[in-house]
């Protein structure tokens, strides 16, 4: 990095610590040559992700967003807001891990039903049922067959 003041292109680093939850580091540099101290910040670039919906409009995928659908699906249920902010944490990081720019909404969906899966069946098939909403019966009738056959033991554990 060039010294700001004499253009020297040589500086070290004096001081460096981690700013908003580690997303960002402060460095304090001197130039090597006129020992002029300045600061520079380095930070995650954040890839933006895009949800693609059924009829083709894309919105920013959205956390909050996430979270509320699963808070109502859990309504009266034992489950932590803790866990929930958990789920939607590894579901970004599962879309982000993919590398694409763009996901489908039935993609989200998928990934948010998996995981609720694990976590506490009512709150599953009540989400499955407003995502799928009842577009078709046989489907919803499918999972909670699905359901009721498994055994506790095969239920996915993540
Ligand atoms: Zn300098």
């Amino acid at each position: 990095m060039k010294c700001p003041a004499c253009q020297h292109n040589g500086t070290r680093v004096v001081d460096s610590r981690p700013i908003d939850e580690m997303k960002s580091i402060r460095r304090r540099r001197e130039c090597e040559s006129c020992s002029y101290r300045f600061t520079t910040f380095e930070k995650v670039e954040e890839m933006p992700l895009i949800v693609v919906k059924k009829d083709g409009s894309r919105e920013e995928f959205s956390r909050e967003k996430v979270l509320r659908g699963l808070i109502r699906a859990c309504e009266k249920r034992p489950v932590s807001l803790e866990v929930l902010e958990e789920v939607v944490f590894n579901i970004e990081k599962d879309l982000r891990r993919a590398g694409n720019p763009e996901v489908k909404s039935e993609e989200v969906g998928e990934l948010v039903m998996n995981r609720l899966a694990s976590i506490d069946e009512v709150a599953y098939v009540r989400f499955a049922s407003v995502y799928r909403q009842f577009k078709d019966i046989t489907v919803f009738i499918d999972e909670l067959k699905d359901l009721l056959n498994k055994s506790p033991e095969d239920k996915k554990i993540d």
